[in-house]
């Protein structure tokens, strides 16, 4: 593990991998612990749903833990769904991840696409 790599440099947890279940630091993002990433529209709401902008820290804490420990999605309530929805569909459609894509390049900035 080197330390300076940009996906290993945040321990601040602003999202969960909808995936595994390990802190990201942001929710449309390749997961540095599972290499997964949100391609689905359903992965993508799942994803926004276990990020900051629809649950408090404290939840996501919560969050992780009861994925890690029980290996499913935890339930989120329906106004929490409402809002990743509202998000995900302001997110360009051409936001497509190919199988060829360097995901070692700079494109996945933190709040790359979750910023207004
Ligand atoms: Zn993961």
């Amino acid at each position: 593990m080197n330390p300076n790599h940009p996906l290993n440099r945040l321990n601040i947890m602003n999202a969960v991998c909808f995936n595994c279940g390990c802190g990201k630091s942001s929710a449309i993002k390749l997961c540095s612990n599972c290499h997964e990433m949100p391609t689905s529209h359903e992965d993508r709401v799942v994803s926004v749903c276990l990020s900051i902008e629809c649950l408090r820290p404290e939840n996501l804490e919560i969050a992780s833990r009861y994925m890690r420990k029980k290996n499913r999605l935890p339930g989120f309530h329906e106004k929490v769904t409402v809002k990743a929805e509202k998000i995900v569909s302001q997110m360009p459609d051409n936001f497509q991840i190919s199988q060829s894509f360097d995901f070692s390049g700079t494109f996945f900035e933190d709040n790359f696409v979750l910023d207004d």
